[in-house]
């Protein structure tokens, strides 16, 4: 085939491998750096309870701040970081950094929410997830019950005797487990009856076109019910519009999460539509 496409073009296929290469390679270097010289921040993200509409939780999502290339978004970086290993130190100070952020807030006497953190294939896999996340926890002094971790149907599904077992030693210790993308995975009916985990998070492939599109529609309300069957909250992410919240409210929906609300915000803005949230609140109790 290179015969037939002429010098050239051989030429040019191979600088153009080379430089993505080259410059995956550079990207990597630089997340090695980026850990060390505390380019990596965390913003956090609104979770709403639909029907009291206060802010019950906040997910934490990683942000990397490059000196040259400004922010750069966990899209861009994450599958490097988990094909190289290195996702596993970053998973890590990302709990880390989460675990201590929500006690930060507690001790500044807002009201209590939950964090909740992604967790990749990779670090999920690792022998010492669980001990880092009770040393965590430690570290900080926050309850497990106010750590969530987010874990993808596929991640579960590699190993499911393993990551059942983790789940369980996760579950026991008083973290929460979140199922996220889910809708998007493969896990079998029967294998989600046996993960011990509070809640499923609609994938937002289907919530994008809620308003409009009757199959994801009738995907959504599939999901809610068979949620609510199996005792577990549901919540949806990417909600963007009313119509698509009207519609989630209207089908039992019990959690949204999206611009609608909010976009991811740093700590102190968090804080700020926490107080926001408890002010009002003691105004309604005030009447
Ligand atoms: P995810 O966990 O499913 O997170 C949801 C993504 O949707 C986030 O993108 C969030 O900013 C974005 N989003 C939230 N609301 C809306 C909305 O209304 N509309 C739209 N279009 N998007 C919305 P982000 O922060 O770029 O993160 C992308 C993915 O990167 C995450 O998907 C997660 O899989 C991964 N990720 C982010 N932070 C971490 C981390 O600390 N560790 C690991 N392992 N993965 C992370
Ligand atoms: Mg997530
Ligand atoms: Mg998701
Ligand atoms: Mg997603």
């Amino acid at each position: 085939r290179a015969k037939e496409m002429g010098n050239n073009n051989i030429q040019f296929y191979t600088s153009e491998m080379n430089a993505s290469g080259e410059e995956k390679l550079s990207l990597l270097e630089g997340l090695r750096n980026a850990l060390e010289q505390n380019q990596l921040r965390l913003v956090y993200q609104p979770k709403v309870d639909l029907r009291s509409g206060l802010v019950f939780g906040v997910e934490a999502l990683i942000r990397w701040h490059h000196p040259e290339h400004g922010v750069i978004s966990p899209l861009r970086f994450i599958g490097l970081a988990e094909d190289s290993g290195l996702i596993v130190e970053i998973g890590e100070w990302v709990l880390q950094t989460a675990c201590r952020q929500n006690r930060a807030w507690q001790v500044a006497g807002l009201a209590p929410i939950t964090v909740s953190v992604n967790v990749s294939p990779r670090q999920f896999a690792e022998k010492r997830l669980v001990g880092r996340v009770a040393q965590a926890l430690r570290e900080s002094s926050l309850a497990p019950h106010a750590l969530e971790l987010e874990v993808t149907e596929s991640l579960i599904m590699r190993d499911l005797t393993q990551s059942v077992g983790k789940m369980r030693e996760l579950e026991e210790m008083g973290v929460r487990l979140s199922i996220d993308d889910f809708g998007t995975g493969y896990s079998s009916l029967s294998a989600l009856k046996s993960f011990p985990i509070s809640s499923l998070k609609i994938d937002m492939s289907f919530i994008s076109e809620l308003a409009e599109n009757a199959d994801d529609q009738a995907i959504a309300m599939a999901i809610i019910s068979l949620g609510h069957k199996l005792n577990l909250r549901v919540i949806a992410e990417g909600v963007e519009t009313e119509q698509q919240r009207d519609f989630l409210r209207a089908n039992d929906c019990d959690e949204i999460q999206g611009f609608l609300v909010s976009p991811p915000l740093p700590p102190g803005q968090i804080a700020q539509m926490l107080e926001a949230q408890a002010k009002a609140q003691a105004g309604v109790a005030a009447h």
